[in-house]
């Protein structure tokens, strides 16, 4: 796949940025994107990195779809990349065959919790999302192609479950869908890297599955972003 400048990778959590950072050699406390916002960006001349920072008010990540979509915006337009990946930890689906620490690449990017019965509103909120072809790439590394869906809970009420079962979900997140609208509005490349913390349809609950198995999957995000933008830099034939 040809890109057309650095890729730029949003993250939500400052859990899964660390050893994304330290495996790509990003050192130090990374500068503002701006005088707004508590996002912080790290650049090299392989990569930029962004992630969200802390809630003002309440000094935890912030995490959810409009700090996704804000720092997405200000980090485009510093840092003008020629791919946007939205890179995290989520959930995933036993009855889709996903197992903790998978990593999946998106073919297919849309929200789970927008539903809007309205002419036109409908596909709206769904999104469907223009994404870059990562098929090469994926199967180059062995990674799964599949369903990125989004929505601004952690938990999977019946009807958003209803949503993502039609669409084969193979991930379920909280900014994916977020950061695809900005990079479709800014004409960017969009794409995204999920690695499985907790399933979703599993027997365990998912803030436990979660909390237990955020470093793990965080260490295999760091892997997985290495082994991708690697494959990107590398020459066409
Ligand atoms: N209580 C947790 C909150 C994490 S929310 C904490 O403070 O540590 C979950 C984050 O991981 C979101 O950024 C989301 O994108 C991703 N995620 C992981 N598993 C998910 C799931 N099952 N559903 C939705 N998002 C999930």
């Amino acid at each position: 796949m040809e890109i057309n400048g650095l890729p730029l990778i949003v993250i939500a959590m400052e859990a899964e940025a660390t050893p994304v950072r330290d495996l790509l050699g990003l050192e130090g406390v990374g500068s503002p994107i701006d005088d707004t916002l508590n996002a912080r960006i790290w650049s090299s001349e392989r990569i930029h990195l962004v992630v969200n920072g802390m809630d003002s008010r309440f000094g935890i990540d912030s995490i959810g779809t409009i700090p996704a979509a804000l720092t997405t915006f200000a980090a485009v337009k510093s840092s003008k990349p020629g791919l946007v990946i939205s890179a995290g930890t989520c959930g995933g689906f036993v009855r889709n065959g996903g197992h903790i620490g998978e990593v999946i690449i998106a073919d297919r990017c849309v929200f789970h919790d927008h539903r809007i019965a309205l002419p036109g509103f409908s596909e709206y909120g769904f999104g469907e999302f223009p994404l870059a072809d990562m098929s090469e790439v994926a199967s180059s590394l062995g990674y799964r192609l599949g369903t990125v869906t989004t929505g601004d809970s952690l938990d999977a009420p019946f009807v958003d479950l209803k949503r993502m079962d039609s669409v084969s979900a193979a991930a379920k997140d909280m900014e994916a869908a977020a950061v695809a609208w900005v990079s479709s509005e800014l004409n960017i490349p969009f794409t995204a890297l999920k690695v499985i913390t907790d399933l979703v349809d599993g027997e365990e609950a998912t803030e436990t599955e979660f909390l237990a198995n955020l470093q793990y999957a965080s260490e295999r995000l760091a892997e997985a972003i290495f082994a991708v933008v690697t494959k990107l830099h590398e020459p066409n034939d």
